[in-house]
C-alpha cells in the first residue's frame, strides 16, 4: 500500500485497472471501525484510495484543529490489512498553497444544523472535497451517513457542478451500546462517555414517537431535546426532510432526525434516517444513488 503525497504520486500507480471504477474514501485520519466499514464498502466496487487529511478550513474558531488526533502510522496499520490500494496524504501546503484560493459554497442544504453555529464549515468541507476529487479523480466516493448533512451537501455539489462522481453513503457504525463511533469519542472520560449515550437515546425517542403515530415535527424534536439533558450543551435537535433538508411541520416521506451536542470537551453529532408513511416508520437510505448502484435498498 503506497502512501502518496501528491496527485502525481497517485497517477504513477495507474490504479484504474481492468475498467473497474476507482473509489475514494475521504477521511481526516484517527481511523476507527466506522471508517474501515466505508473502506470495505468501497472495495466491493473497485480499487480504493483512502485520503487522510485534517482539513483546517472546516474547523471553526476555537475548535479542535490543533489538538485533532493525528497518527499516520497507526492509521496505515489499520487499513493495510483491508487491501487498500493507496493512501493519499497531502500536506496543507499542497492543498491550500496556491494563490487566488477558490472556495466552494454550499446551497440551502448547508443552512442550519451543522452549518448554523459553524459559519464556513461546509464551505471548508466542499472546498477540500472538490480538491480531493480533482487530485484523485475517483469514479465513486464513499461517505458516512453519520455526517448526513455533509453527504447531502456534497451530493448537491456533485450534481450542480456536473462532477460525474457516484456517491455512496455507508451506514453508521456504533459501539455495542449505541454510541456512534467518532474520532472525537477519545476525548471523553468514562463519565462523559456514559452521558454521550444521550445522543443515540434522543434519536431513539424521536423515532419511537413517530412509530407511535406522532407526525408533528415540533413534537418529535421536543422529545429528542428532552433526552439531551445529560449533554453539557445542546447545539440542535431537529427533524428535516430528505434530501433537501427543508423544515416541515407535518412529517411524511423520508426524514432526518439529527442531534448535535457538546459532552465534556467533545462536540458530537448523530442521526437516524427514516421513511414515514401511513403504514409505519422504516429505516431509510440517505442518498438514492446507493439503492440504484447496489440494486438493493441501502443499509441504515
Ligand atoms: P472523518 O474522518 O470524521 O472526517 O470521517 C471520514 C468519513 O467517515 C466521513 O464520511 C464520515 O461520515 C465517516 N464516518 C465517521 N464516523 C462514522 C461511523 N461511525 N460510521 C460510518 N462512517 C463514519
Amino acid at each position: 500500500m503506497k502512501v502518496c503525497r501528491t496527485p502525481a504520486d497517485l497517477d504513477a500507480l495507474s490504479l484504474r485497472r481492468e475498467g473497474r471504477p476507482l473509489v475514494l474514501v475521504p477521511t481526516m485520519g484517527a481511523l476507527h471501525q466506522g471508517h474501515l466499514s466505508l473502506v470495505d464498502l468501497g472495495r466491493e466496487f473497485g480499487p480504493v484510495v483512502v485520503s487522510i487529511f485534517v482539513n483546517p478550513k472546516q474547523f471553526g474558531e476555537g475548535e479542535d484543529f490543533e489538538s485533532y488526533p493525528r497518527d499516520l502510522e497507526r492509521d496505515l496499520s489499520l487499513i493495510e490489512p483491508l487491501g487498500v490500494d493507496a493512501v493519499f496524504a497531502p500536506d496543507v501546503a499542497l492543498m491550500y498553497g496556491a494563490r487566488g484560493e477558490v472556495t466552494v459554497l454550499p446551497g440551502n442544504r448547508g443552512q442550519g444544523l451543522c452549518g448554523g453555529d459553524r459559519p464556513g464549515h461546509f464551505a471548508g468541507v466542499l472546498t477540500v472535497v472538490a480538491k480531493l476529487f480533482g487530485a484523485v479523480r475517483p469514479d465513486i466516493a464513499v461517505f458516512g451517513r453519520k455526517d448526513a448533512q455533509q453527504c447531502l451537501v456534497i451530493a448537491q455539489m456533485v450534481e450542480d457542478l456536473k462532477m460525474g462522481i457516484r456517491l455512496i453513503d455507508g451506514p453508521t457504525v456504533r459501539e455495542p451500546d449505541g454510541l456512534a463511533m467518532s474520532s472525537r469519542n477519545r476525548y471523553l472520560d468514562p463519565a462523559e462517555r456514559e452521558r454521550a449515550l444521550c445522543l443515540s437515546g434522543a434519536l431513539a425517542a424521536g423515532r419511537d414517537l413517530l412509530v407511535s403515530g406522532e407526525r408533528q415535527s415540533a413534537e418529535v424534536a421536543a422529545a429528542m431535546l428532552g433526552k439531551l439533558a445529560a449533554a453539557d450543551q445542546v447545539e440542535y435537535a431537529e427533524v428535516r426532510r430528505v434530501p433537501d433538508l427543508a423544515v416541515e411541520e407535518q412529517l411524511s416521506g423520508r426524514v432526518l432526525l439529527a442531534v448535535a451536542a457538546r459532552v465534556g470537551p467533545a462536540r458530537l453529532i448523530d442521526n437516524f434516517v427514516v421513511d414515514v408513511s401511513e403504514t409505519g416508520v422504516t429505516d431509510a437510505v440517505l442518498l438514492d444513488e446507493i439503492a440504484e448502484h447496489r440494486g438493493s435498498p441501502g443499509m441504515v
